[in-house]
């Protein structure tokens, strides 16, 4: 968290400073996502991510993807060096590999479950996703997405994470990420719902809790972090808890898993 402080008080762009945050957690072991990821059906990890920036709507993803250490900056290469928004499975790898992406070297030593929980309950619907969202000193909003999708996941399943649009959103307003079944995320519009209610006059707060609610009422639960251009922050879920933390130039670090907020 203090590292991206850092980073954006000394000017780093919104999309570099996601970037960095995203790819800490994947690599942190700590997170469904990157090396905390756990095995799909067919026993192998395959990992889902995307990032976008708010000015130019510039998009990029990686879908179903294995065998990268850091499958946000091969989300972020795919925006920036190819004509395309999402690469999947193989070719997506193959991207990686011709980029020189770091790749994982040996995945049944390499990948290890989040502390110890969910070992019991592996074919539930367990996950972790991270997200971070920033506005930098220039007033640019970006937001990025990493997952190992659910737990049990059949093997090509694909959730929201990757999906700009549903997972991850950012224009000039706004930059949104989401986390929770994707299946319910995708099917309520998700990330870009919550943009398009925002533009069209209605509260962040309110804009989120009318997603929350029709995930609500396909069956579901999430959560979202939010940063708008006039830097409010939010930070809701309908779920058990999230956790999440937050921090401007006018408010500290806010750490927390319970008791959602929506505010500056
Ligand atoms: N949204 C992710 C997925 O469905 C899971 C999560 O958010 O933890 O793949």
């Amino acid at each position: 968290m203090t590292e991206g402080e850092s980073r954006l008080k000394s000017g780093i762009p919104a999309l570099d400073v996601v970037e960095f945050a995203v790819a800490e957690m994947e690599s942190s072991g700590l997170y469904v996502a990157g090396k905390g990821s756990a095995p799909n059906t067919a026993g192998y990890v395959e990992l889902d991510a995307s990032i976008m920036a708010g000015p130019t709507r510039e998009a990029g993803a990686v879908a179903a993807i294995v065998g990268v250490v850091n499958p946000v900056s091969v989300a972020r290469g795919v925006m920036e060096r190819t004509p395309h928004v999402m690469l999947a499975g193989q070719g997506a790898l193959a991207f990686a590999r011709e980029q020189s992406y770091e790749l994982v070297d040996g995945p049944d030593e390499y990948y290890v479950l989040p502390v110890g929980v969910y070992e019991d309950e592996i074919y539930e619907q367990k996950h972790g996703t991270v997200g971070a969202v920033a506005l930098d000193t220039s007033g640019k909003l970006a937001a990025a997405t990493s997952t190992g999708g659910t737990f049990g996941k059949l093997e090509g399943r694909v959730g929201d994470s990757p999906l700009i649009g549903p997972g991850t959103w950012a224009d000039d307003g706004i930059a949104i990420s989401f986390t929770g079944i994707g299946e319910h995320i995708i099917r309520s519009g998700g990330a870009i719902a919550i943009a398009h209610k925002v533009a069209g006059g209605a509260t962040v707060a309110d804009a989120i809790q009318s997603v929350l609610d029709e995930i609500n009422k396909l069956g579901g639960d999430a959560g979202v972090i939010v940063v708008t251009r006039d830097a409010q922050i939010a930070m809701v879920y309908n779920s058990d808890g999230m956790k999440r933390a937050s921090v401007s130039s006018t408010s500290p670090v806010r750490v927390a898993t319970f008791e959602s907020w929506s505010g500056n």
